[in-house]
């Protein structure tokens, strides 16, 4: 029996998938539990899925798409069966737990999904209106179009990576509001934004539309996104076509991806919506996710602090919403597509999802016990990002997304 500790985010309840390699070695399926991962594709090797029809090559490939692609019928059986087994201590495979049991610290995890294709929505009504508020009209903050269609834009799969990855201050150009022309530079504005993303598990057709009601059929699970921003490289190059530059330099994800089923016991009714969307926007049974979200900040100066605590539920639009309206004209989702949130932040101070709304554009600086004080994110300072749920002691969490910033 594996000793888990009873606040692990990976408990029995959870088996996240994730693609893991050690020693350099073969990158395989694997799934966390505790502080460990099992390797899947030994475990197959093993005879652990016997009764399933599946090949076991699929658990040795570098991205976690053919897997899910097998589709729910399938993947849902491997993940039961690794839950019993984990129970099970009288099996016999367990005496070959040296060849599929390892430590965390021990391995490297790796991007687990080949992302074919980024959507980057705007659904919480909280950041669209401090967005709004700060920029365009505090008396109107939302566009005219906020509550009738979840506003997106087509992001840059090729720059996500995966929790650790550390990157460079990106360049841009940037124009300073007491000169006339731009400059060119690195961003004096680095902000992270706290997101939710939807991993696409099923293929859907060109041109036809997956209906709301539907949705949920074609989200294999979930992980934390950082959408690193630019902002002064975004503020100046946003019209008329909106995010570029400032957006596609870098995001992140967590590196297990957890399932539906593992997060189905957190589903809260979604908001009502008012004016009511279109009926193609209509659902029967619209849910969230009652998952904690919090935001730690690290200075190079080695003080860290908790700068947001949100939930994955402040957001108007759900992911159901989301899948119906980017289908609604006929484009089609693949798997291994990801589909983040946008910046998920609460009503009240403490709740915001990014420095810019935190720090009041940069009016309002964080103050560290140091003395030392930060407005947006300087070099050698660190972002992380942790989500749990929590219920009648079942706890299911996406471990840490952490990403700092190179000096
Ligand atoms: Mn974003």
């Amino acid at each position: 029996m594996i000793e888990i500790s009873p606040d692990s985010d990976f408990s029995i309840h959870n088996i996240p998938f994730g693609i893991y390699s050690i020693d350099g070695g073969k990158k395989h399926v694997a799934i966390a539990y505790g502080d460990y991962i099992l390797d899947c594709y030994i475990l197959s090797k093993l005879g652990l899925f016997d009764s399933i029809d599946i090949d076991g090559e699929v658990f040795a490939k570098p991205f976690l798409n053919d897997f899910i692609g097998l589709g729910k019928s399938v993947t849902n059986r491997v993940r039961s069966d690794i839950q019993a087994f984990l129970l099970d201590d009288d099996n016999v495979i367990w005496e070959a737990q040296n060849q599929f049991l390892f430590h965390q610290n021990k391995v490297t995890l790796h991007l687990p999904i080949q992302i074919g294709d980024y959507t980057d929505f705007y659904s919480s009504e909280s950041h669209a209106r401090n967005v709004g508020t700060m920029f365009r009209d505090p008396s109107n903050p939302l566009l005219p179009n906020w509550k009738h269609l979840p506003v997106a834009y087509h992001g840059r799969a090729s720059s996500i990576f995966v929790s650790g990855t550390n990157f460079r201050r990106p360049l841009g150009q940037i124009k300073d509001l007491d000169q006339e022309g731009p400059r060119f530079g690195p961003t004096r504005k680095l902000d992270f934004e706290l997101e939710m993303a939807a991993v696409i598990g099923k293929k859907s057709e060109w041109q036809e539309p997956i209906s709301v009601d539907d949705a949920m059929d074609y989200v294999f699970g979930y992980v934390l996104f950082n959408d690193w921003s630019a902002r002064d490289i975004q503020q100046w190059e946003t019209a008329p076509l909106g995010p570029f530059l400032g957006k596609n330099f870098f995001s992140s994800i967590s590196p297990w991806v957890v399932t539906t089923e593992a997060l189905a016991p957190f589903q809260i009714k979604s908001k009502v919506q008012d004016p009511p969307p279109l009926p193609y926007l209509q659902e029967k049974d619209g849910f969230q996710y009652d998952v904690d979200l919090t935001v730690h900040f690290r200075t190079k100066e080695g003080q860290s602090k908790l700068i947001c605590q949100s939930n994955f539920s402040n957001l108007y639009w759900t992911v159901a919403q989301q899948i119906a309206h980017h289908t609604v004209n006929g484009c089609n989702l693949n798997v291994g597509d990801l589909l983040a949130s946008g910046t998920i932040s609460g009503d009240r101070e403490g709740s915001f999802g990014s420095l810019l709304e935190i720090t009041w554009s940069g009016n309002n600086p964080i103050l560290f016990e140091d003395g030392n004080t930060r407005t947006f994110v300087e070099d050698g300072d660190s972002i992380m990002m942790s989500g749990y749920g929590e219920q009648a002691g079942k706890r299911i969490g996406f471990g840490n997304l952490v990403n700092t910033v190179l000096e």
